[in-house]
């Protein structure tokens, strides 16, 4: 075999990764990308009260939901973390995190900023930040077009957004500039890699030490 060796197996803590950026800024097809190639990580679902655009799927893309259901969630302590983008509410489910994290799996989560600083408020030490930057400007317009799901209204929109919501870049841990989506895929994987590597996540060390330490 000339496939790496299996490194020694430490029991370590799940990590909770955060993905913001700009509507078109390519963050649907990175999360989509890093899902199918890494079986540790999963999708958090969001809840959301705007409309299914075509071909997205409830449950999957996220769950669609009433307005009012939406304000009894948030009244009830049932989401993480919440905010109103583009007139809409959006929530992540906070149950199915905390079990993923209990179980060791790390999350994935596609938030934005407002999302972000409340799960850092909260789980800063389980948090990993990383946001993702279009090349240029017009590379997003262009972008926002060709997805072609959205109105010219909404498009123009959501442009105006962009700058708002890259003004919070520099609260993330990790900034990526998306000129080439594969290699943008390889640089998240290794912060990835590099963050599950982390002394604290790895909650195995101790005994492992201990055992080590307990035969020389
Ligand atoms: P879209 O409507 O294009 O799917 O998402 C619009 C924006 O809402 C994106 O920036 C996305 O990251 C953000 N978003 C999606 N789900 C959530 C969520 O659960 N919480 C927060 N805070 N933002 C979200």
């Amino acid at each position: 075999m000339n496939s790496k060796p299996e490194a020694l197996k430490i029991a370590r803590r799940g990590l909770l990764l955060v993905l913001s950026s700009p509507s078109g800024a390519g963050k649907t097809t990175l999360s989509r990308r890093l899902l199918e190639s890494d079986a540790a990580i999963t999708m958090s679902v969001s809840v959301t009260t705007r409309e299914p655009r075509e071909g997205e799927e409830d449950g999957k893309d996220y769950h669609f939901i009433s307005h009012d259901r939406f304000t009894a969630m948030r009244q009830q302590g049932e989401l993480l973390e919440s905010a109103e983008v583009f007139g809409n509410g959006y929530g992540t489910p906070r149950k199915p995190v905390e079990a993923w994290l209990e179980n060791g799996r790390d999350v994935l989560f596609d938030i934005d900023w407002q999302g972000t600083q409340q799960i850092h408020a909260k789980m800063r030490e389980d948090l990993v930040r990383v946001f993702i930057l279009p090349p240029s400007a017009e590379e997003l317009r262009e972008r926002l077009i060709k997805r072609a799901q959205d109105s010219a209204a909404v498009v123009a929109k959501r442009m105006a957004e962009a700058s708002n919501e890259i003004s919070h870049w520099a609260e993330y841990d990790y900034v990526l500039i998306n000129d080439d989506i594969d290699r943008c895929e390889r640089d998240l994987e290794h912060i990835l890699e590099a963050e599950r590597m982390k002394r604290q996540r790895r909650v195995g060390l101790e005994d492992f030490v201990s055992g080590l330490r307990a035969k020389l």
